[in-house]
Protein backbone atom coordinates (compact mmCIF):
# COMPACT_ATOMS: atom_id res chain seq x y z
CA UNK A 1 0.00 0.00 0.00
CA UNK A 2 2.77 2.29 0.52
CA UNK A 3 4.31 1.73 -2.47
CA UNK A 4 1.37 1.93 -4.02
CA UNK A 5 0.33 5.61 -2.11
CA UNK A 6 4.09 7.02 -3.04
CA UNK A 7 4.37 6.34 -6.53
CA UNK A 8 3.91 9.24 -8.98
CA UNK A 9 1.19 9.41 -10.89
CA UNK A 10 -1.51 11.06 -12.25
CA UNK A 11 -5.35 10.64 -12.48
CA UNK A 12 -6.68 11.22 -15.66
CA UNK A 13 -10.00 9.83 -16.17
CA UNK A 14 -12.68 10.86 -13.73
CA UNK A 15 -16.01 11.87 -14.27
CA UNK A 16 -17.49 14.55 -11.35
CA UNK A 17 -20.65 13.46 -11.26
CA UNK A 18 -19.54 9.87 -10.96
CA UNK A 19 -16.86 10.17 -7.81
CA UNK A 20 -19.01 11.96 -5.02
CA UNK A 21 -18.24 10.42 -2.40
CA UNK A 22 -21.52 8.35 -1.39
CA UNK A 23 -21.61 10.39 2.60
CA UNK A 24 -21.89 13.95 0.65
CA UNK A 25 -24.85 12.09 -1.61
CA UNK A 26 -26.77 11.42 1.58
CA UNK A 27 -26.15 14.66 2.80
CA UNK A 28 -27.16 16.29 -0.19
CA UNK A 29 -30.37 14.60 -0.50
CA UNK A 30 -31.59 14.84 2.87
CA UNK A 31 -30.92 18.78 2.82
CA UNK A 32 -32.85 18.57 -0.90
CA UNK A 33 -35.99 16.30 0.22
CA UNK A 34 -36.40 18.20 3.90
CA UNK A 35 -36.41 21.62 1.37
CA UNK A 36 -38.99 20.09 -1.12
CA UNK A 37 -41.34 18.62 1.57
CA UNK A 38 -40.67 22.57 3.46
CA UNK A 39 -41.77 24.08 0.07
CA UNK A 40 -44.19 21.66 -1.10
CA UNK A 41 -42.60 21.77 -4.42
CA UNK A 42 -43.50 19.09 -6.59
CA UNK A 43 -41.94 20.35 -9.74
CA UNK A 44 -38.24 18.34 -10.06
CA UNK A 45 -36.80 16.27 -12.42
CA UNK A 46 -37.43 12.74 -10.46
CA UNK A 47 -39.56 11.99 -7.85
CA UNK A 48 -38.79 11.67 -4.09
CA UNK A 49 -39.18 7.88 -4.80
CA UNK A 50 -37.10 7.65 -7.36
CA UNK A 51 -34.31 9.51 -5.91
CA UNK A 52 -34.26 7.71 -2.84
CA UNK A 53 -34.01 4.31 -4.63
CA UNK A 54 -31.55 5.64 -6.64
CA UNK A 55 -29.15 6.69 -3.96
CA UNK A 56 -29.68 3.42 -1.83
CA UNK A 57 -28.54 1.66 -5.55
CA UNK A 58 -25.27 3.81 -5.48
CA UNK A 59 -25.15 2.38 -1.75
CA UNK A 60 -25.03 -0.93 -1.77
CA UNK A 61 -23.48 -0.55 -5.18
CA UNK A 62 -25.51 -1.05 -8.80
CA UNK A 63 -24.87 -4.38 -10.02
CA UNK A 64 -25.06 -3.72 -13.73
CA UNK A 65 -26.18 -6.15 -16.66
CA UNK A 66 -24.57 -4.00 -19.28
CA UNK A 67 -23.22 -0.82 -19.99
CA UNK A 68 -26.12 1.26 -20.40
CA UNK A 69 -27.27 0.36 -17.42
CA UNK A 70 -24.90 2.76 -15.66
CA UNK A 71 -26.33 5.41 -17.63
CA UNK A 72 -29.33 5.21 -15.82
CA UNK A 73 -27.48 5.94 -12.24
CA UNK A 74 -27.19 9.63 -13.27
CA UNK A 75 -30.73 11.32 -12.53
CA UNK A 76 -30.48 10.64 -8.84
CA UNK A 77 -27.07 12.59 -8.84
CA UNK A 78 -27.97 14.92 -11.03
CA UNK A 79 -30.62 16.21 -9.05
CA UNK A 80 -28.62 16.39 -6.04
CA UNK A 81 -25.97 18.77 -8.03
CA UNK A 82 -28.32 21.33 -9.83
CA UNK A 83 -27.47 24.46 -7.91
CA UNK A 84 -24.31 26.28 -7.52
CA UNK A 85 -23.51 25.53 -3.97
CA UNK A 86 -24.52 21.76 -4.05
CA UNK A 87 -21.72 21.40 -7.46
CA UNK A 88 -19.53 23.14 -5.29
CA UNK A 89 -19.94 20.76 -2.27
CA UNK A 90 -19.25 17.69 -4.39
CA UNK A 91 -16.38 19.21 -6.18
CA UNK A 92 -14.88 19.89 -3.10
CA UNK A 93 -15.24 16.50 -2.12
CA UNK A 94 -13.65 14.64 -5.18
CA UNK A 95 -11.29 16.92 -5.38
CA UNK A 96 -10.37 16.13 -1.51
CA UNK A 97 -10.69 12.35 -2.12
CA UNK A 98 -7.96 12.36 -4.98
CA UNK A 99 -5.58 15.27 -3.54
CA UNK A 100 -5.77 15.22 0.27
CA UNK A 101 -3.34 13.94 2.84
CA UNK A 102 0.09 13.46 3.83
CA UNK A 103 -0.10 10.36 1.06
CA UNK A 104 -3.06 11.73 -1.82
CA UNK A 105 -4.04 9.20 -4.51
CA UNK A 106 -2.67 10.93 -6.97
CA UNK A 107 -0.08 13.86 -7.73
CA UNK A 108 -2.10 15.10 -10.33
CA UNK A 109 -5.61 15.27 -10.99
CA UNK A 110 -7.67 15.90 -14.19
CA UNK A 111 -11.52 15.86 -13.12
CA UNK A 112 -13.89 16.07 -16.24
CA UNK A 113 -17.65 17.26 -16.31
CA UNK A 114 -20.32 18.07 -18.77
CA UNK A 115 -21.98 21.67 -17.95
CA UNK A 116 -25.35 21.01 -17.16
CA UNK A 117 -28.37 23.86 -17.53
CA UNK A 118 -30.77 23.92 -14.53
CA UNK A 119 -33.18 26.16 -13.33
CA UNK A 120 -30.33 27.54 -11.23
CA UNK A 121 -27.62 28.12 -13.40
CA UNK A 122 -26.78 28.36 -16.84
CA UNK A 123 -23.61 26.24 -18.29
CA UNK A 124 -20.98 28.41 -18.30
CA UNK A 125 -22.38 29.18 -14.28
CA UNK A 126 -22.02 25.39 -13.85
CA UNK A 127 -18.39 25.65 -14.92
CA UNK A 128 -17.08 28.40 -13.12
CA UNK A 129 -18.84 26.76 -9.44
CA UNK A 130 -16.84 23.76 -10.61
CA UNK A 131 -13.21 25.79 -11.70
CA UNK A 132 -13.92 27.94 -8.36
CA UNK A 133 -12.84 24.87 -6.23
CA UNK A 134 -10.41 23.48 -9.05
CA UNK A 135 -8.27 26.67 -8.80
CA UNK A 136 -7.79 26.64 -4.92
CA UNK A 137 -5.01 23.64 -5.54
CA UNK A 138 -2.04 24.43 -7.03
CA UNK A 139 -2.34 24.98 -11.05
CA UNK A 140 0.31 22.02 -11.48
CA UNK A 141 -2.06 19.89 -9.39
CA UNK A 142 -5.42 19.62 -11.20
CA UNK A 143 -7.06 20.66 -14.30
CA UNK A 144 -10.44 20.80 -15.64
CA UNK A 145 -11.71 18.90 -18.88
CA UNK A 146 -14.95 19.85 -19.95
CA UNK A 147 -16.84 16.90 -21.55
CA UNK A 148 -19.37 17.23 -24.35
CA UNK A 149 -21.95 13.95 -24.73
CA UNK A 150 -23.11 12.10 -27.92
CA UNK A 151 -26.45 12.92 -27.15
CA UNK A 152 -25.59 16.93 -27.52
CA UNK A 153 -26.86 18.80 -30.43
CA UNK A 154 -25.09 21.03 -32.55
CA UNK A 155 -26.13 24.53 -30.01
CA UNK A 156 -25.72 22.74 -26.75
CA UNK A 157 -22.25 21.28 -28.46
CA UNK A 158 -21.47 25.04 -30.09
CA UNK A 159 -22.13 26.75 -26.73
CA UNK A 160 -19.92 24.17 -24.54
CA UNK A 161 -16.84 24.46 -26.77
CA UNK A 162 -17.38 28.32 -26.73
CA UNK A 163 -17.25 28.55 -22.90
CA UNK A 164 -14.43 26.23 -22.84
CA UNK A 165 -11.88 28.25 -25.29
CA UNK A 166 -13.42 32.06 -23.52
CA UNK A 167 -12.89 30.56 -19.84
CA UNK A 168 -9.16 29.03 -21.23
CA UNK A 169 -8.39 32.37 -23.22
CA UNK A 170 -9.22 34.11 -19.84
CA UNK A 171 -6.40 32.01 -18.37
CA UNK A 172 -9.09 29.76 -16.31
CA UNK A 173 -7.98 26.07 -15.37
CA UNK A 174 -9.52 24.58 -18.70
CA UNK A 175 -6.87 22.05 -20.25
CA UNK A 176 -9.16 19.85 -22.44
CA UNK A 177 -12.18 18.47 -23.73
CA UNK A 178 -13.71 14.97 -23.85
CA UNK A 179 -16.56 13.44 -26.09
CA UNK A 180 -18.46 11.02 -23.17
CA UNK A 181 -21.73 10.09 -23.02
CA UNK A 182 -24.30 7.37 -24.35
CA UNK A 183 -21.65 5.44 -26.22
CA UNK A 184 -24.70 4.25 -28.90
CA UNK A 185 -26.04 8.12 -29.38
CA UNK A 186 -25.45 10.58 -32.15
CA UNK A 187 -23.06 10.77 -35.21
CA UNK A 188 -19.59 11.43 -34.51
CA UNK A 189 -19.05 13.84 -37.56
CA UNK A 190 -21.55 16.55 -35.30
CA UNK A 191 -18.54 16.86 -33.17
CA UNK A 192 -15.38 17.39 -35.49
CA UNK A 193 -15.51 21.33 -35.95
CA UNK A 194 -15.94 21.93 -32.43
CA UNK A 195 -12.99 19.39 -31.71
CA UNK A 196 -11.02 21.55 -34.19
CA UNK A 197 -12.07 24.59 -32.57
CA UNK A 198 -11.04 23.02 -29.09
CA UNK A 199 -7.78 21.76 -30.39
CA UNK A 200 -7.12 25.42 -32.01
CA UNK A 201 -7.74 27.29 -28.86
CA UNK A 202 -5.24 24.78 -27.25
CA UNK A 203 -7.24 22.51 -25.29
CA UNK A 204 -5.86 18.56 -25.26
CA UNK A 205 -8.43 15.89 -26.79
CA UNK A 206 -9.70 13.08 -25.45
CA UNK A 207 -13.15 10.92 -27.03
CA UNK A 208 -14.83 7.98 -25.62
CA UNK A 209 -14.02 5.45 -28.26
CA UNK A 210 -15.25 1.95 -29.22
CA UNK A 211 -16.39 1.58 -25.82
CA UNK A 212 -18.90 -1.22 -26.68
CA UNK A 213 -19.60 -4.05 -29.83
CA UNK A 214 -21.87 -1.73 -30.76
CA UNK A 215 -19.77 1.10 -32.35
CA UNK A 216 -18.52 0.71 -35.41
CA UNK A 217 -15.28 -0.01 -37.19
CA UNK A 218 -16.23 3.32 -39.66
CA UNK A 219 -16.79 5.30 -36.44
CA UNK A 220 -13.74 4.35 -34.48
CA UNK A 221 -11.53 5.46 -37.46
CA UNK A 222 -13.86 9.16 -38.08
CA UNK A 223 -13.26 9.70 -34.16
CA UNK A 224 -8.93 8.80 -34.84
CA UNK A 225 -8.89 11.23 -37.80
CA UNK A 226 -9.81 13.94 -35.79
CA UNK A 227 -6.31 13.29 -33.79
CA UNK A 228 -7.42 13.00 -30.40
CA UNK A 229 -4.36 13.42 -27.74
CA UNK A 230 -5.93 10.43 -26.11
CA UNK A 231 -8.15 7.77 -25.87
CA UNK A 232 -11.11 6.82 -23.41
CA UNK A 233 -11.28 2.44 -22.92
CA UNK A 234 -10.63 1.80 -26.47
CA UNK A 235 -11.62 -1.44 -26.04
CA UNK A 236 -12.80 -2.80 -29.64
CA UNK A 237 -10.28 -1.82 -31.98
CA UNK A 238 -9.70 -3.58 -34.73
CA UNK A 239 -6.36 -4.42 -36.03
CA UNK A 240 -6.75 -1.44 -38.43
CA UNK A 241 -7.32 1.49 -35.68
CA UNK A 242 -5.01 0.06 -33.72
CA UNK A 243 -2.39 0.17 -35.88
CA UNK A 244 -3.37 4.49 -35.96
CA UNK A 245 -3.08 4.28 -32.31
CA UNK A 246 0.39 2.67 -32.16
CA UNK A 247 1.39 4.82 -34.78
CA UNK A 248 0.07 7.93 -33.45
CA UNK A 249 1.48 7.01 -30.03
CA UNK A 250 -2.16 8.46 -28.57
CA UNK A 251 -2.79 7.59 -25.04
CA UNK A 252 -4.97 4.82 -23.72
CA UNK A 253 -7.05 5.51 -20.61
CA UNK A 254 -7.65 2.37 -19.01
CA UNK A 255 -10.48 2.11 -16.41
CA UNK A 256 -9.85 -2.00 -15.43
CA UNK A 257 -13.08 -2.01 -13.38
CA UNK A 258 -14.73 0.60 -14.76
CA UNK A 259 -14.88 -2.12 -17.90
CA UNK A 260 -15.09 -5.75 -15.94
CA UNK A 261 -18.10 -4.37 -14.07
CA UNK A 262 -20.11 -2.57 -17.10
CA UNK A 263 -18.89 -6.34 -18.76
CA UNK A 264 -17.44 -4.94 -22.01
CA UNK A 265 -14.43 -6.63 -20.94
CA UNK A 266 -14.73 -10.27 -19.49
CA UNK A 267 -12.15 -11.02 -17.59
CA UNK A 268 -8.81 -8.89 -16.90
CA UNK A 269 -6.42 -11.65 -18.21
CA UNK A 270 -8.08 -10.99 -21.61
CA UNK A 271 -7.77 -7.09 -21.34
CA UNK A 272 -6.43 -4.89 -24.11
CA UNK A 273 -4.26 -3.68 -21.53
CA UNK A 274 -2.09 -6.45 -21.88
CA UNK A 275 -1.49 -5.81 -25.85
CA UNK A 276 -0.19 -2.24 -25.19
CA UNK A 277 2.01 -3.13 -22.47
CA UNK A 278 3.93 -5.68 -24.46
CA UNK A 279 3.83 -3.02 -27.08
CA UNK A 280 5.29 -0.10 -24.93
CA UNK A 281 2.62 1.74 -25.58
CA UNK A 282 1.59 4.86 -23.48
CA UNK A 283 -1.26 3.90 -20.83
CA UNK A 284 -2.75 5.88 -17.86
CA UNK A 285 -4.54 3.98 -15.52
CA UNK A 286 -7.44 5.76 -14.47
CA UNK A 287 -10.60 5.33 -12.09
CA UNK A 288 -13.97 6.16 -14.27
CA UNK A 289 -16.60 6.81 -11.98
CA UNK A 290 -15.00 5.73 -8.29
CA UNK A 291 -18.80 5.69 -6.43
CA UNK A 292 -20.53 3.22 -8.56
CA UNK A 293 -17.89 0.93 -9.34
CA UNK A 294 -16.53 0.62 -5.85
CA UNK A 295 -12.92 1.48 -6.69
CA UNK A 296 -10.25 4.16 -5.77
CA UNK A 297 -6.93 5.00 -7.78
CA UNK A 298 -5.32 2.74 -5.41
CA UNK A 299 -7.54 -0.24 -5.97
CA UNK A 300 -7.36 0.47 -9.89
CA UNK A 301 -2.73 -0.09 -9.33
CA UNK A 302 -3.52 -2.49 -6.33
CA UNK A 303 -5.02 -4.68 -9.77
CA UNK A 304 -1.71 -4.18 -11.51
CA UNK A 305 0.25 -5.54 -8.57
CA UNK A 306 -1.82 -8.54 -7.95
CA UNK A 307 -1.28 -12.13 -8.97
CA UNK A 308 -3.53 -13.53 -11.27
CA UNK A 309 -6.84 -14.58 -11.42
CA UNK A 310 -7.27 -11.22 -9.13
CA UNK A 311 -4.70 -8.92 -10.71
CA UNK A 312 -2.30 -8.74 -13.75
CA UNK A 313 0.51 -9.71 -11.98
CA UNK A 314 3.02 -6.24 -12.89
CA UNK A 315 6.56 -6.22 -11.05
CA UNK A 316 7.12 -2.81 -9.12
CA UNK A 317 9.08 -1.69 -11.90
CA UNK A 318 6.51 -2.06 -14.14
CA UNK A 319 4.06 -0.37 -12.26
CA UNK A 320 6.00 2.33 -11.67
CA UNK A 321 6.31 3.34 -15.46
CA UNK A 322 2.47 3.12 -15.46
CA UNK A 323 2.24 5.92 -13.05
CA UNK A 324 5.09 7.68 -15.46
CA UNK A 325 3.28 7.24 -18.02
CA UNK A 326 0.20 8.71 -16.31
CA UNK A 327 1.72 11.87 -15.55
CA UNK A 328 3.61 12.36 -18.75
CA UNK A 329 0.37 11.94 -20.80
CA UNK A 330 -1.20 15.28 -18.84
CA UNK A 331 -2.58 18.06 -20.75
CA UNK A 332 -1.31 21.52 -20.66
P1 LIG B 1 -20.46 14.47 -15.30
O1 LIG B 1 -19.96 14.76 -16.68
O2 LIG B 1 -21.93 14.76 -15.18
O3 LIG B 1 -19.68 15.14 -14.22
O4 LIG B 1 -20.23 12.90 -15.04
C1 LIG B 1 -21.16 11.90 -15.35
C2 LIG B 1 -21.36 11.73 -16.85
O5 LIG B 1 -20.14 11.28 -17.45
C3 LIG B 1 -22.38 10.63 -17.20
O6 LIG B 1 -23.70 11.12 -17.26
C4 LIG B 1 -21.90 10.16 -18.57
O7 LIG B 1 -22.41 10.99 -19.60
C5 LIG B 1 -20.41 10.37 -18.52
N1 LIG B 1 -19.71 9.11 -18.22
C6 LIG B 1 -19.29 8.68 -17.01
N2 LIG B 1 -18.67 7.48 -17.14
C7 LIG B 1 -18.71 7.16 -18.44
C8 LIG B 1 -18.23 6.05 -19.20
O8 LIG B 1 -17.64 5.08 -18.70
N3 LIG B 1 -18.47 6.09 -20.54
C9 LIG B 1 -19.10 7.12 -21.15
N4 LIG B 1 -19.27 7.06 -22.47
N5 LIG B 1 -19.55 8.19 -20.47
C10 LIG B 1 -19.36 8.20 -19.13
Amino acid sequence: ILFLRSLPKAELHAHLNGSIPISVLQELASEYLASRAASGSSSSSISDESLVAGIEKLKQGPVLEEIMDFFSLFPAIYALTSTPEALKRATRAVLSTFLDGDLPECNHLELRTTPRQTTAMDREQYLLAVLEEVELYDPDKVGLIVSVDRRMGDDVLGECVRIACKLRSEGRRVIGLDLCGDPTAGQVETFAPYFAEAKKAGLGLTVHIAETIHNSSEETMKLLSYNPDRLGHATFLDEEAVEVVLDKRMCIEICLTSNLLCKTVSTLESHHILQYLKADHPVSICTDDILPFRTSLLAEYALLLAKPPYGLGLSQDQVRKMGEMSLHARFK
